[in-house]
């Protein structure tokens, strides 16, 4: 077994014994709860944004080390990045977990460590699942997040939020 790999494992089991951002934040802009039927793993990712930037996160999972750990990293990662570098943070975890390959902005930083699970295809869906739900909650509330601070008149208009599914399908009637 290389040292490096005895690293990793050491980094895995720390956030996994101990993960990170587990305490809850002031206010929750966007969230996501997903499910892992796989392997029974369960996240409740938080948001909070401030002027486009995202500012906490609270990451609680009832999961497997290996997704737990992820989350950790997730929660330790993410704050005070604004939300198009996010997005890039989470397009940069699932290249390196899908080809194991770590891109040059993850060198040296633990979700690193996570690039090991490549190699183990059902373990995939537990890495990736902190980062699914971050994805999830972003998209959930891009549009805002991204104008806030922006363009200011834009809030006291109450006619920007799209009408929902619904009553899209009732119209359409
Ligand atoms: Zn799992």
């Amino acid at each position: 077994m290389d040292k490096l790999d005895d690293l990793y494992r050491d980094i895995v089991l720390d956030h996994s014994t101990s993960p990170r951002g587990t305490q809850a934040i002031e206010r929750v802009d966007a969230s996501a709860s997903l499910f892992n039927p796989a392997c029974g793993d369960r996240v409740q990712l938080s948001v909070q944004f401030e002027n486009g930037t995202v500012s906490h996160i609270q990451c609680v999972s009832k999961a497997c080390s290996i997704c737990t750990a992820s989350g950790s990293i997730l929660a330790e990662a993410i704050p005070q990045l604004p939300t198009s570098k996010a997005r890039d943070h989470i397009e940069a975890i699932k290249s390196m977990i899908r080809e194991r390959t770590v891109p040059a902005v993850l060198q040296d930083t633990d979700a690193a460590s996570l690039a090991g699970v490549a190699e183990f295809p059902n373990r995939v869906r537990c890495a990736l699942l902190p980062w699914t739900a971050l994805e999830q909650a972003l998209s959930s509330v891009s549009f805002r997040a991204e104008q806030s601070g922006v363009e200011k008149s834009l809030k006291d208009s109450h006619e920007i939020s799209p009408p929902s599914l619904n009553k899209v399908r009732e119209e359409s009637k």
